[in-house]
């Protein structure tokens, strides 16, 4: 089987499938999609930049469309680790449930929660939230649970690493039995294990590779330099490979700040996203990066989770992660279904370990290339540098430039259903809608 319309999914469905412009069915669609909509829990190790929101979503949407009731409540709720994964899975369902007069929200911490708690009271069939925001409506008695038949938990291991486990263990108690579950989770440590054996029900299993050696096809290599060199080699790289749209990861909310002022003070135009910037300030340059206002995004792995920049031509991890997991993750946002795209890595000699551990993840060797920089010592002078992590190939990166960016569109939709941001509504057309924009709120919908 490898066409959506082998999927047995509805015309409305099919229809917003063809306005995204989907050829085929991913893996993970291919796999999911026929036991979701058979009624099975799923248990998947499919991560983002697989396609497997559409993989949740479309038989999820499509499984509500049979059963009418006659008041909106929540039969869907999507748990998802940070406001950007969320941001982005509402944006997706939002999408592909424009035919379908559903409608849905989504909410998450550190804004106002006045506009979230206005677009709930007037009724979702569909909530895409991060536990703690969630937890503190339902405190309040503003979310109410108890109609929930479809249940997705999403980069589960992200969630119990940030600390989750006991808003989800209270979430839980409040959504009926009776359910579908789907969890997702790159890594399957024993914590995730037992997440699924009390979650979920005689789950089907769906496997996917980590992402760079199944859908995602990127072009790794790594760099051997020392930390005081890093910026100056980026500078050169940039200059060298003509690279115009690059995001670029370091460890710490610091190093964000630090790097995005050596690059401006390079003459380059950058940014940077973490959690001390504010939910709007993120979102803005979210915005701005994707509309290619500038050219470098500087984030940390928390706030990267959930960026889809469409055509994203390189990532650099400027810092090698310290969970390897974290690499496979950072890479993804380059590639995506199926595009091409490069991962430039930069690696100390601190660093090495990490990049050990990263290839012993993935098994794979990453290829090493040579640069003016590599033989500088700290101390400013030339040494060689050998490591069994090390395989040197020497060839060049020939960076592809024309990208576009993502076109988000978070104002109203269609005429039936999904909208998001609605004060854009009352603005424009139930017809039209595109404002470009992430809102930090966000509801789709208006009949
Ligand atoms: P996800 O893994 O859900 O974050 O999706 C990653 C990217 O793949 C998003 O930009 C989707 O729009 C895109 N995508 C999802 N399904 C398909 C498909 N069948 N064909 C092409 N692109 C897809």
């Amino acid at each position: 089987m490898n066409t959506f319309e082998e999927l047995s999914l509805s015309p409305s469905i099919m229809t917003a499938i063809k306005s995204k412009g989907y050829a085929n069915p991913t893996e993970v669609q291919e796999k999911s999609i026929p036991l979701i909509l058979a009624g099975h829990d799923i248990f998947s190790t499919a991560q983002t930049g697989t396609g497997k929101t559409a993989a949740f979503a479309l038989p999820i949407l499509q499984l509500m469309g049979k059963k009418k009731l006659p008041h909106r409540v929540v039969r869907t709720l999507v748990l998802a680790p940070t406001r950007e994964l969320a941001i982005q899975i509402a944006d997706s369902f939002h999408q592909y449930g424009k035919h379908t007069g559903l409608r849905g929200t989504v909410i998450y911490g550190g804004v106002s929660q006045y506009n979230q708690v206005h677009d709930i009271r007037r009724g979702v069939d569909i909530l895409v939230a991060t536990p703690g925001r969630l937890l503190d409506l339902m405190n309040q008695g503003i979310v109410h649970l108890s109609s929930v038949e479809f249940l997705v938990f999403d980069e589960a291991d992200r969630m119990l690493d940030m600390g989750f486990i006991n808003d989800i263990k209270r979430i839980v108690e409040k959504v009926p039995q009776k359910r579908q579950t789907m969890l997702f989770s790159v890594s399957l440590t024993p914590e995730i294990k037992k997440l699924a054996s009390t979650m979920l029900k005689n789950p089907s299993t769906v496997e996917i590779k980590p992402a760079p050696h199944n859908k995602i096809n990127v072009n790794e290599s790594v760099y051997f330099v020392e930390k005081p060199f890093k910026h100056n080699l980026l500078l050169h790289l940039f200059q060298e490979q003509s690279i115009r749209h690059a995001l670029v990861f370091t460890r710490t909310k610091h190093g964000a700040d630090k790097l995005v002022k050596l690059m401006v003070n390079g003459g380059i135009k950058a940014q940077a996203i973490h959690g001390n910037k504010s939910q709007a300030s993120r979102q803005k340059a979210l915005l701005d990066f994707k509309e290619r206002k500038f050219s470098f995004l500087v984030a940390t792995d928390v706030a990267s989770r959930g960026i889809d920049v469409k055509e994203l031509s390189h990532v650099v991890n400027f810092d090698i992660p310290e969970q390897a997991d974290s690499y496979v993750h950072r890479i993804g946002r380059t590639g995506r279904a199926g595009a091409s795209g490069t991962a430039i890595s930069l690696c100390s000699s601190e660093e090495k370990r990490l990049l050990f551990d990263i290839q012993r993840f993935t098994g794979n060797t990453i290829p090493t290339q040579e640069h003016p920089f590599r033989n500088i010592q700290k101390s400013g002078h030339h040494h060689e540098t050998t490591s069994r992590v090390e395989h040197t190939q020497n060839s060049r990166h020939h960076p592809t430039e024309n990208q576009s960016n993502n076109n988000h569109s978070t104002g109203p939709i269609s005429e039936n259903g999904f909208s998001r941001g609605h004060k854009n509504i009352h603005r424009k057309s139930h017809h039209s809608y595109s404002t470009n924009k992430f809102h930090s709120k966000s509801s789709w919908h208006k009949r």
